[in-house]
């Protein structure tokens, strides 16, 4: 009954309700001195060391971390890979940036050699970076796709991926057609959904990149796969969404667009949001779609600052799941990406409370991928993904966090100080799947 037990002991928390719903305090558990148990892939206890290991077979193996804080796996709702071999390729807003470096990067994944080498990569920065479950674009070509699949099933990720579809107003070599567009992606979802931890989102990349009629046949595809995700790109850019209104001159607004073509509901997530009305939130928050926060991206892009208080004061509230959209994202990390979150709250006035920070980028962005019975939490049944993170991973990290008055504070400092240096082991479906190479002095 020991074999295959994983047990961590140290410093966790793990969640009790939602920090938007409840007080951010209330809905954290903080102990001091946890144990987790992992066994085939899943959860088994988590709880206090003295509870838990008195449930666990004699001899199971602990590993113990000291100054360290363990913490569920982090979810990245919206991020490209293709697009990791132009990370920093700045100075432009949304619309030139994709025909500049985005585009043409894209077309090299054509070519499968390409696509594995960058595949390959991005999944071992995801490891590096404590993020155990993504939700990928790959791009039009379906080779793209199934590259990033076949190396992901070996990682032990969870990971969300889905061939773009663009029938209009990109290059020749990045266009499919309704069709072909349809017929790809079908066969990709046979292929790849369900597999292990992998699942299929039906990705148009924005409504401007498809004809209405492949905004029709997306939504037929995702509706005829109960399950499979539906990711694309909702009002990033003010001249985007200019844009938008001259295509779909007899749409209300760009949400309505969404709408009309039955690209709403729960299983869809949008990336940014930002430029919305008071009509787009709420027809948002009434079809339980969902919004991928990217806040590097919107700063490295220009592209504004989301409103993430307009969308959680809602009844009920807009699910926001947090988000990196590498390449115009800057990072994959997601401390770093949290810490960015809470400087786009404070640039609004409306700051955000780091336990709220971490929330979106573990539970609430599983909910909002709708994966929160399997991720985003420690809890017996749920997978057993976690990420040990080095209260000494640098020397002032170690001197702040020495001096922390509360749970709350360290999240702060971490956010704020900390990137992938603070990750100094990463556990997906029960396993360690990366341990920073000079770690092993600290865990015991
Ligand atoms: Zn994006």
């Amino acid at each position: 009954m020991s074999e295959g037990i994983a047990a961590l002991r140290g410093a966790a928390l793990a969640w009790q309700a939602d920090p938007f719903v409840v007080p951010p305090e209330q809905a954290l558990r903080y102990e001091s001195d946890a144990v987790l148990a992992m066994q085939d892939g899943k959860v088994v206890a988590f709880g206090s060391a003295r509870e838990v290991l008195a449930t666990l077979p004699g001899g199971t193996p602990v590993t113990r971390f000291e100054r360290s804080l363990i913490v569920p796996g982090f979810v990245d709702c919206h991020v490209h890979y293709p697009q990791l071999p132009i990370i920093g390729s700045g100075g432009h807003g949304l619309l030139e940036w994709l025909e500049r470096y985005t585009f043409p990067a894209e077309c090299a994944f054509a070519n499968e050699d390409h696509a594995r080498s960058v595949a390959g990569m991005f999944l071992r920065e995801l490891r590096r970076n404590g993020t155990t479950t993504a939700a990928v674009f790959c791009t039009v070509h379906p080779v793209s796709v199934e590259v990033l699949f076949s190396e992901a099933a070996s990682s032990g990720l969870r990971i969300i991926a889905g061939k773009c579809l663009m029938d209009r107003n990109a290059p020749d070599a990045l266009m499919d057609t309704v069709r072909t567009g349809y017929d790809d992606s079908k066969a990709l979802i046979e292929r790849w959904h369900g597999r292990g931890r992998l699942g299929y989102a039906v990705t148009p990349r924005f409504v401007a990149t498809s004809t209405p009629a492949q905004l029709e046949s997306a939504a037929a595809l995702w509706r005829e796969h109960p399950g499979v995700l539906l990711q694309s790109h909702l009002a990033e850019n003010l001249a985007e969404v200019a844009w938008v209104r001259k295509l779909f001159p007899d749409h209300l607004d760009y949400v309505d667009v969404l709408d009309r073509f039955g690209l709403l509901g729960r299983g869809a997530v949008h990336g940014h949001g930002i430029h919305l009305s008071g009509r787009e939130r709420s027809r948002l928050a009434e079809t339980a779609t969902a919004i991928a926060h990217c806040p590097t991206s919107n700063f490295f892009l220009g592209s504004g600052l989301f409103d993430l208080g307009a969308a959680k004061r809602r009844d009920p509230p807009i699910a926001i799941g947090l988000a990196t959209d590498v390449g115009a994202g800057t990072t994959l990390s997601m401390l770093a990406t949290m810490g960015a979150a809470c400087r786009v709250a404070q640039m609004r006035g409306d700051p955000l409370h780091p336990v709220q920070a971490l929330w979106l980028a573990t539970g609430g962005a599983a909910r909002a991928l709708g994966l929160d019975e399997r991720v985003g939490n420690l809890a017996p049944g749920l997978d057993g993904d976690a990420v040990v993170l080095d209260l000494e991973a640098t020397p002032l990290i170690d001197a702040r966090t020495a001096r922390v008055e509360d749970v709350s504070e360290l999240l702060a400092v971490l956010m704020t100080l900390g990137d992938d240096r603070c990750v100094q082991a990463t556990y997906a479906a029960g396993a360690q799947v990366w341990e920073r190479p000079d770690a092993c002095d600290k865990a015991q």
